[in-house]
């Protein structure tokens, strides 16, 4: 099987799934989308409203922000990889529970063993302590920074969009201010990793 077919396989699965609670107040299930050769991934929390009712990922309020701050360093969605931990909507979009996480956890580990990316950005704390556990305080204190993982994978937390609607200044040292310097960063990331899949 080609990498295609083991990640249409995968999202049979998320599709059909009934792991844990969050499935029976779920429209639709939220798998995730983006090219699978993209040396970066995304990983947000969960679907929330509009994700649910569409079935995509960051596609909200949280999600039009997401794509101008991938715009402003000329990346397209198209060209990185957007999950979540939990692909299905927490009512009210309360924070995912553990036990959801857990049934949840052998998906998003799957999918991130088909797309073997270079660099993973957990958006916000869920994800980032998805990824780093205890290993680190806070979003606050983590974003920006870049961790070993698992291989060759490494991690680079960034704040969450919907963080950044709550907090909309741009002064220097500001959440929006440091997301901007940490877009930048990752695109030079980007830029690099590509260049190297191009020359091999
Ligand atoms: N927030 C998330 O964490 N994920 C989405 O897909 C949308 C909003
Ligand atoms: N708290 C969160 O959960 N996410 C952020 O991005 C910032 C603070």
């Amino acid at each position: 099987m080609n990498k295609e077919e083991i990640m249409s396989k995968i999202v049979e699965r998320i599709n059909k799934c009934n792991a844990c609670r969050l499935s029976e107040t779920r429209i639709n299930v939220v798998p995730g989308e983006g090219n699978i050769y993209s040396p970066v991934m995304f990983v947000g929390e969960g679907p929330g409203e509009e994700e649910d009712k569409t079935g995509r990922p960051f596609v909200g309020r949280a999600g039009k922000l997401f794509d101008k701050i991938l715009e402003s360093v000329g990346l397209k969605r198209e060209q990185v990889y957007i999950a979540n931990v939990v692909k299905c909507r927490p009512p009210k979009n309360r924070v995912p529970m553990p036990d959801e996480v857990e049934a949840c956890s052998p998906f998003l580990m799957a999918q991130i063993e088909v797309i073997n990316p270079r660099v993973i950005v957990p958006l916000g704390a869920t994800a980032m302590k998805f990824f780093l556990g205890d290993s680190v305080k806070s979003i606050t204190s983590a974003r920006g920074k870049l961790y070993s993982w698992k291989g060759e994978i490494k991690v680079f937390p960034m704040f969450h969009p919907s963080y950044l609607l709550r907090n909309a200044s741009k002064a220097p040292g500001s959440p929006k201010y440091l997301t901007w310097e940490d877009i930048k960063k990752l695109k030079k990331m980007y830029d690099d990793f590509t260049r190297q899949m191009k020359s091999r």
